[in-house]
């Protein structure tokens, strides 16, 4: 038989923000037969387990609040944040239909809260939050794949592609062969996967065994495997999202406390401790992946009801932000256990800490000068500046070792078609989502970057799959 006879339209691989989004346009626009297959025994991947912050210009919402914004608008902002380096068109594809998919999102039932905020430090504010997260979003377009006789098969693994003349016929799902005209990998990024993370992410590897990954199980970078079955162009290497963490416990924690100073190994700062965590991030990677937080005695002693503010990231829907790790109550377990260095001393704090007690005492008196002034060098707000100056004086070292995200993938042209060696279309493959490659920058441009991806693509994924049928 030959592969067409008995084939759907469009198979999608994944059931995340990107493959219910691709299967419910593409049968929107007019494909009949589509089936999104998942190899776990649960819909939503890494999707269900995120915050639900999404990034979009031009959105119903911002106009609501009277926001002015624009496609160009963010286009400018993400290529200067992703420092030019990402194809443009690619990224003007994306920042056009950020807003329409957030509309489109909306429009299928789900719910964002009343409000448009900052994803990181761009100028006008883009980012809107679905009221039940990630698994509210789930939970709406997976009832509308239902409504609209798309199959989700759980439990489903597509373990590799069907090519047929350099053309993408179909795949193995399961054991069976499913043919279809075209298939969309969906099927998000590699952060459970050690072994993809030392091949394709060898920066975030300096982590050593801190390293963990807050993401689904079912986040193990097939579409790499599928993108070299394929000959496809893989893009992306070395790029993620990664958060810092003292190694106290494995939470999902966004930001470095700005009452914070942080330090590199040689005892200087190299970051506005409170920056956006993709700047953090960024920071990271050129200061040998190592810091050190550095706290004295009066940070034990606050009243919770009336800290100093710890974050300028406010996301009113989620009430007080609380650190996981920098809390009075795990700052003294973790002292007692000597998991944080204590020392009568700055100096010796760094004699112990192994930077250069010299360079130490200078980083910390600067700081302490700006801090009396309201001032300081990395431009940190003075709400945020507190004097070290009682003793005991700790320290700990930080490392950027939770992984939220990763950035390898195959490469995708403007319309979301899987692209070879020589920017060339491969017949009957696209993506969308964590999966591919060519859509983050060495900073991740922000809260809610990633599920824009996965939206926006997943919305032309859809709709050019659909073209072609
Ligand atoms: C705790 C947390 C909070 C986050 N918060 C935000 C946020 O607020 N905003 C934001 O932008 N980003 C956030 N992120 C990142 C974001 O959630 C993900 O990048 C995004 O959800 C990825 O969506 P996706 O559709 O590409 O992949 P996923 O949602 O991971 O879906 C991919 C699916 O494909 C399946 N799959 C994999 N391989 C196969 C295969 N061979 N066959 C069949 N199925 C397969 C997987 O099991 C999975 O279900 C967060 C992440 C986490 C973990």
């Amino acid at each position: 038989m030959s592969p067409k006879e008995d084939a759907i339209d469009i198979l999608v691989v994944g059931s995340g923000l990107a493959g219910l989004t691709a299967a419910i346009t593409a049968r929107q626009a007019g494909a009949e037969l589509v089936l999104i297959a998942e190899s776990q025994d649960v819909v939503g991947g890494s999707t269900r387990l995120c915050d639900g912050m999404i990034l979009g210009a031009n959105t119903r919402l911002q106009r609501k609040h009277g926001i002015e914004d624009s496609a160009k608008n963010f286009f400018n902002e993400y290529m200067a944040w992703t420092q030019w380096e990402l194809p443009g068109g690619l990224i003007k594809a994306f920042t056009e239909e950020s807003g329409p998919a957030i509309d489109w999102l909306e429009e299928q039932g789900v719910e964002f809260h009343d409000l448009v905020i900052y994803g990181g430090s761009e100028n006008i504010p883009r980012g809107v939050v679905a009221k039940e997260k990630g698994q509210g979003i789930v939970n709406v377009l997976a009832a509308k794949a239902k409504s609209l006789d798309i199959d989700i098969a759980i439990g489903q693994p597509v373990k590799s592609l069907i090519i047929r003349d350099g053309a993408v016929v179909g795949a193995i799902v399961g054991d069976d062969e499913v043919f279809a005209r075209s298939v969309i990998l969906a099927s998000g990024g590699y952060g459970a996967n050690p072994v993809k993370v030392a091949k394709w992410w060898p920066n975030a590897t300096s982590a050593g065994d801190w390293l963990w990954y807050m993401g689904a199980d079912g986040a193990q970078g097939d579409a790499l495997d599928f993108a070299e079955q394929a000959n496809a162009r893989i893009s992306g290497f070395d790029r993620g999202l990664r958060l810092p963490h003292p190694n106290f416990v494995n939470a999902q924690e966004p930001y470095i406390p700005g009452w914070q100073i942080m330090v590199n190994a040689q005892g200087t700062r190299f970051v506005d401790e409170s920056s956006p965590y993709g700047a953090v991030d960024r920071a990271f990677s050129l200061n040998d992946n190592k810091g050190f937080i550095i706290f004295d005695d009066q940070a034990l002693h606050v009243d919770p009801d009336n800290e100093m503010p710890a974050y300028k990231q406010v996301v009113p829907a989620f009430g007080k932000r609380r650190s996981a790790s920098w809390n009075v109550p795990m700052m003294e377990e973790m002292i007692e256990k000597g998991a944080i260095t204590q020392a009568n001393s700055i100096a010796e704090l760094a004699q112990k800490l192994g930077i250069s007690p010299e360079q130490l005492e200078h980083t910390i008196a600067q700081y302490n000068a700006g801090a009396a002034e309201g001032i300081d060098a990395f431009g940190k707000e003075a709400k945020f500046l507190r004097p070290v100056v009682q003793a005991p004086f700790y320290g700990k070292e930080i490392r950027p070792a939770t992984i939220a995200a990763t950035g390898t993938g195959p490469m995708i042209d403007n319309k979301a078609r899987v692209v070879d060696h020589n920017g060339d279309p491969i017949p009957g493959l696209f993506a969308a989502g964590e999966a591919t490659g060519g859509f983050l920058g060495y900073v991740y441009a922000g809260s809610g970057n990633s599920l824009a991806g996965c939206a926006s693509f997943g919305r032309i994924a859809g709709k050019s799959a659909a073209s072609t049928l």
